[in-house]
């Protein structure tokens, strides 16, 4: 089945869809992106991703190029037209096409790109034996809120993990130690007395919409304390059960940081849990949009 992609107002076939040379894109990185992950055909947590995405043209001062029901529609019509049951949408939105300067053009027109693609379920290996993660030093701007496509760090941060056999690499704020956060991913760990921590969403990170479902999970749950703090690297080797949170990786478990073994180098049962109740998170969703169908 060909894929297709949403381009400026039109759906192409995927490998003819193209942006313009001028594209600010393109050009300067000028742009911001979300990505949704579908479950059963359902949009999970649509209304968190779509305040984050209003936030981030905002903050960039990039005109809204839509409504929301406008871009609903566009979501829904791209997940049908390329049969996504499970699986995750890409919408990038740039300032638009104009002649090159770094300066904004006085009437460019947003522009607008998604597409969809159909993803595998996890690996089970992952899942029951743990990933591992690499530290590096965080070499990126001081608005990690905002979410850009201009991901170049996280690109070289990524590929770094890779080479060394690792899932991830946690970023690590030079000035005092601490994790921000993944490349693509939020980091959390659970300390021995058995509080769940993650980095409160200050600038240094990317407020992500499944670390927002995760604490609310969290806060439901009978017995589990959390906190929104920073946390040292040492602190994490030292940490009983650590993961990661995204839209494409849920709730992964981390059983390595570097060369230290997290607590007894097998996936612990908070994060399981959280994975748990994340799925059924999804799977709820997922059946409330079917009946609302
Ligand atoms: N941090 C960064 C830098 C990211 O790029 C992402 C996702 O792309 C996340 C965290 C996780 O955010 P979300 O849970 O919204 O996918």
């Amino acid at each position: 089945m060909s894929r297709i992609a949403y381009v400026n107002g039109q759906y192409v076939p995927h490998p003819e869809a193209a942006v313009h040379v001028e594209d600010r894109g393109y050009q300067f990185a000028d742009g911001v992106y979300e990505v949704i992950a579908v479950a059963r055909g359902a949009l999970i947590d649509e209304e968190g991703h779509m305040i984050r995405l209003e936030r981030s043209l905002d903050e960039l001062r990039i005109a809204r190029p839509m409504g929301r029901p406008a871009l609903a529609h566009i979501m829904r019509e791209v997940v049908r037209r390329n049969r996504v049951v499970d699986g995750l949408i890409y919408i990038q939105m740039t300032r638009g096409v104009a002649p090159r300067d770094h300066a904004f053009p006085a009437n460019a027109e947003t522009s607008v790109v998604m597409t969809a693609k159909r993803t595998k379920p996890a690996n089970p290996a992952l899942l029951r034996d743990g990933a591992k993660v690499i530290t590096i030093p965080d070499i990126r701007w001081e608005r990690c809120d905002i979410k850009t496509v201009s991901l170049l760090p996280n690109c070289l941060g990524k590929q770094q993990a890779r080479e060394a056999g690792a899932l991830e690499a946690w970023q690590v704020d030079a000035r005092d130690g601490t994790v921000t956060e993944g490349t693509s991913t939020n980091a959390w760990i659970v300390t021995k007395e058995g509080e769940v921590v993650t980095r409160k969403a200050d600038h240094a990170i990317l407020n992500g919409i499944t670390r927002i479902a995760v604490l609310e999970i969290i806060a439901r749950q009978q017995g589990l304390k959390f906190v929104e703090r920073p946390f040292t690297v040492e602190e994490a080797k030292n940490a009983r059960e650590a993961f990661l949170t995204s839209t494409t990786a849920f709730v992964t478990p981390i059983v390595r940081i570097d060369d230290a073994l997290v607590g007894d180098g097998k996936p612990g049962p908070v994060a399981k849990s959280l994975r748990e109740a994340y799925l059924v998170h999804m799977t709820e969703q997922a059946a409330e949009q079917g009946a609302a169908a």
